[in-house]
């Protein structure tokens, strides 16, 4: 079988479904992504908020409030990293971290001018199909049709990659009984409640960018306006805040505005002295982060009979550089297996190559 005749449908278009798909589709298979979201990227997420600033002038503020940024640890990883830099997608951060009252500095990878534009540029010549959640795979005569909410959306696929949290993987695989959907619902994953907030410049004023606060429910606190590339506004300060993953799980079901108040406060108390908040937002991820890292042979799940693969970050480890080795791992298994052909190593593309996304 040649790999054109090969027609892969990707659910899901975060860092794994969208490297899975650009390499598959480097390869000369034919592909089609579907993500529920408004866009692509998933918890590598960006939200835009209007706010009013002095003098009634309107700001559009983004916060960075999934992942606030990552590593890249592998030379594979770091190979793509620095070729995803040089085309200007993102750059090296390194905040002045608070630690004790003391400033030091850490370092990760941040994407600009916001989370989502890796994957924009991994998939900027890809049909993407987004606000489409895909809740089953029912099989037909080219292999399997995708549906959501009981409407037929697309079929013909001989292969279907599932790159969303390990959990909905196995929801959505359920009904077809196979051992990838056991394995995959094994996979817990821990949530993470989200503050986005834009607050007078606290006083008296700090001298870090990034903290860790051992006083629960806070996990980390990001300035996200000292990030690079972020828009910054005179007398404002643009804090992400994710609480503790103990205290979200115990708070799973709160209200966004009890979650809200009760970030409020523990941040302000945190802080001390004075805070106003110009806006304040909170957003739950149920599926943040995965609990305990599975080990497996290979960093994918794959079922011959059906063909159907499973890729993302609980399948690699935890975190954008495992879902990426995951993907990855996924279609050179993929690419060998229909054509035997080595799969070129980093899979990067011409688009990461060519695409500078606004
Ligand atoms: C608050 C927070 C902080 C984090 N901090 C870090 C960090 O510091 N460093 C780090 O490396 N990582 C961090 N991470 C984790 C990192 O963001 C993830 O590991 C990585 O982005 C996972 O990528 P993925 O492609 O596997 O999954 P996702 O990014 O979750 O992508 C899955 C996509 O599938 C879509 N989807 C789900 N179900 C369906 C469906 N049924 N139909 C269609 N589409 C569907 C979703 O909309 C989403 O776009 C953090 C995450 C969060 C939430």
């Amino acid at each position: 079988m040649r790999n054109g005749d090969q027609n892969v449908a990707v659910i899901g278009a975060g860092i794994a479904g969208a490297t899975c798909a650009r390499a598959l589709a480097d390869d000369g298979w034919s592909v089609a992504l579907f993500d529920k979201s408004r866009g692509v990227g998933g918890r590598m997420a960006t939200r835009r908020v209007e706010i009013d600033g002095a003098n009634g002038a309107k700001h559009t503020v983004r916060f960075d409030h999934g992942a606030p940024g990552f590593d890249a640890t592998s030379p594979e990883f770091a190979s793509f990293i620095e070729l995803a830099a040089k085309n200007d997608l993102l750059t090296q951060w390194t905040p002045r971290a608070e630690k004790n009252g003391a400033a030091d500095k850490s370092l990760m990878w941040v994407p600009f001018p916001d989370m989502p534009s890796i994957c924009r540029a991994l998939t900027t010549d890809l049909p993407v199909r987004t606000n489409c959640t895909i809740d089953a795979l029912r099989p037909d005569a080219g292999g399997w049709m995708l549906e959501s909410a009981g409407v037929a959306l697309a079929n013909g696929f001989s292969h279907v990659v599932v790159a969303i949290p390990a959990p909905q993987a196995s929801n959505l695989l359920r009904s077809q009984k196979s051992l990838i959907a056991a394995h995959s619902a094994n996979m817990l994953m821990l949530p993470c409640w989200t503050m986005m907030a834009v607050t007078n410049e606290p006083s008296p004023s700090v001298n870090w960018e990034i903290a860790h606060p051992t006083a629960s429910p806070l996990a980390q606190i990001i300035r996200n306006d000292a990030k690079p590339g972020r828009e910054r506004i005179d007398g404002l300060a643009q804090w992400v805040i994710h609480a503790t993953s103990e205290w979200s799980q115990a708070h799973l079901e709160l209200s966004p505005s009890e979650a809200l108040s009760a970030l409020q406060s523990a941040f302000a108390d945190w802080l001390g002295g004075s805070l106003t908040f110009h806006y304040a937002g909170a957003h739950r991820w149920r599926y943040a982060s995965p609990a305990t890292s599975t080990p497996l042979t290979e960093p994918f799940l794959w079922d011959d009979s059906l063909r159907i693969g499973i890729c993302g970050d609980a399948l690699g480890g935890n975190g954008v550089e495992d879902a990426w080795r995951s993907a990855r791992a996924l279609s050179d298994f993929l690419i060998n297996k229909v054509d035997g052909s080595q799969a070129r190593s980093p899979v990067v593309s011409s688009s990461l190559a060519q695409t500078r996304t606004q």
